[in-house]
């Protein structure tokens, strides 16, 4: 049997994501979801590297697995960066993520335009039977944009907007939105770290930080 790897995550729409960009390694992907874990590991880290190295640690210690943990967000230059790692929780905790989008465009109403803003991505790997880790980035450039456009995608996809392509990333479909986003970049370099895990026995390779 394929050895397991978990995607420490409870957002069904990085699940997706994940499996579809993971396919074809030789790995058994196993979510949150499917081994009934429901309790969260606080955010409290000041970075998205920190906020994933906690998750990845916290998760691979309870289950014993392999483990991949990411945190991602929306930095936008005309806000300082903000709402980054606050991102998720940015128009409170149960908003939804039109009400996010919408109070986005609040905050932006007033800034000069172009509002440019880019999608970051941090994703921390945990071998947990010999402390192995390593933690990948990756970005994406884009404009915040003042309508909604597109229904595929989560999040901040609908204004999020690509001027080389002339299209929102909720417009996009979700392989092309897999092979350019912050998450597929970063995806990227940790699917190298794990291949060279799966060919490296336990306790004889080099940290890989
Ligand atoms: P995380 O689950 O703590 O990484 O929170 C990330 C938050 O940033 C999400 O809830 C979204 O609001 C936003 N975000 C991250 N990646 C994306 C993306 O690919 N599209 C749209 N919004 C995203």
């Amino acid at each position: 049997m394929a050895r397991q790897l978990l995607i420490a995550t409870h957002n069904p729409g990085k699940v997706r994501e994940y499996r579809a960009l993971l396919a074809d390694l030789p790995l058994a992907l196993v979510s949150l979801a499917d081994l009934g874990i429901q309790e969260a590991v606080e955010e409290t880290g000041s970075t998205f590297q920190e906020n994933a190295e906690r998750k990845a640690r916290a998760y691979a210690a309870r289950t014993g697995l392999w483990t991949w943990a990411d945190d991602s967000g929306l930095e936008v230059d005309a806000l300082g960066g903000r709402p980054g790692i606050h991102s998720a929780r940015y128009a409170g905790p149960d908003a939804t993520d039109q009400e996010r989008c919408y109070r986005l465009l609040a905050e932006l109403q007033g800034h000069p335009r172009p509002w440019r803003a880019r999608f970051r991505c941090a994703v921390a790997l945990v071998r947990p039977e010999d402390g192995q880790e390593a933690v990948c980035h990756g970005t994406l450039e884009g404009q915040i944009i003042h309508t909604p456009r597109g229904t595929h995608g989560f999040g901040y996809d609908p204004i999020f907007y690509l001027p080389d392509r002339g299209r929102t990333l909720a417009e996009l479909s979700p392989a092309e939105k897999n092979r350019i986003s912050h998450r597929a970049r970063a995806a990227a370099a940790a699917r190298r770290v794990l291949a060279r895990w799966l060919a490296q026995p336990p306790g004889q390779g080099p940290d890989s930080r």
